[in-house]
């Protein structure tokens, strides 16, 4: 009899349309997107507002990204100023969605803008101790909007926490190597600051924190003259910006650019040779990236 009862109360509950229903949310950019996806898994189902390989920093959101925003149940964003473009598209959408802020709980840089502002350094997904930061707010938030299913999404944060936790040593390891000869890597913006106090790199642009600034003559002159003097030879691009100054100061140093970093944005998943299609992946391929640039 007892038995009987529960499991009609069991058909009850699963079919009932408010647990039937995915949960549908809305990441800001892609690497949200990935974490999202990764936490929850089967259960949710995901939409990116900035697509992959574009730069989230001069986004210019469309009618499709306020319905994007409308019909979700959580719109996942990284704050500090990232998307400086999302107060308008929520007030374009009614302020509709509940929004969580990914990076709640992670005390950021904090830097003077070009008008002596005090600005905060949005990038602090590059640590991957921020990252586990990121999953323990999109599972928080997950388990209180769907509490019935706390135990699968605690299931697939704890395991994502561990590949994170292996990724994080990886890292190190691979930066502790005795025969890097110097730790001064060239990118185009000012992304990677977090990723080098983790792991033991100074990084050094003539962009800022936003990819929208152009620097200045006097400023590419200076950062021309600081890589001849230390000698350095590790020179990257980043998939989203323009090659062409780091190419021009790269001619000018006499040195060469190693390669592509992936700052801001994964690479596009349609692509089979794709080599950033995951956070981890990406993680992973700057990291070797670097270290081949540093040895080079
Ligand atoms: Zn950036």
């Amino acid at each position: 009899m007892r038995r009987t009862f529960f499991l009609i109360l069991f058909a009850l509950v699963i079919t009932s349309p408010a647990f039937a229903e995915k949960l549908k949310v809305t990441a800001s950019f892609s690497i949200i997107g990935d974490f999202v996806t990764q936490i929850g898994g089967e259960d949710v189902d995901v939409d990116i507002i900035v697509p992959e390989n574009s730069d989230p920093h001069i986004y210019q959101p469309t009618p499709k990204d306020v319905r994007k925003v409308t019909h979700a149940d959580l719109v996942f964003i990284n704050g500090f100023g990232f998307e400086g473009w999302f107060e308008r598209l929520i007030n374009n959408a009614g302020g509709k969605g509940k929004i969580v802020t990914v990076t709640t709980n992670i005390i950021p840089r904090t830097l003077m803008d070009a008008k002596g502002q005090s600005v905060y350094d949005p990038h602090t997904w590059h640590d991957v101790n921020n990252a586990l930061v990121y999953v323990d707010n999109i599972e928080q938030a997950f388990i209180a909007v769907r509490p019935d299913l706390a135990a699968k999404f605690k299931h697939n944060a704890d395991r994502y926490r561990q590949q994170l936790r292996e990724l994080h040593a990886w890292i190190k390891k691979q930066l502790q190597d005795s025969s890097i000869p110097s730790h001064l890597v060239v990118t185009t913006h000012d992304a990677f600051w977090y990723y080098g106090q983790a792991y033991g790199v100074t990084f050094i642009s003539p962009v800022g924190i936003s990819t929208q600034a152009e620097p200045s003559a006097a400023v590419v002159a200076q950062m021309i003259k600081e890589i001849r003097a230390k000698n350095i030879r590790a020179i990257f691009v980043e998939n989203l910006s323009n090659r062409k100054l780091i190419e021009q100061i790269a001619e000018e140093t006499r040195t060469k650019v190693d390669g592509i970093l992936y700052a801001d944005s994964l690479s596009d998943p349609r692509l089979s040779d794709s080599p950033a299609k995951t956070y981890i992946e990406m993680m992973r391929y700057n990291t070797l990236e670097i270290v081949k640039g540093l040895k080079s």
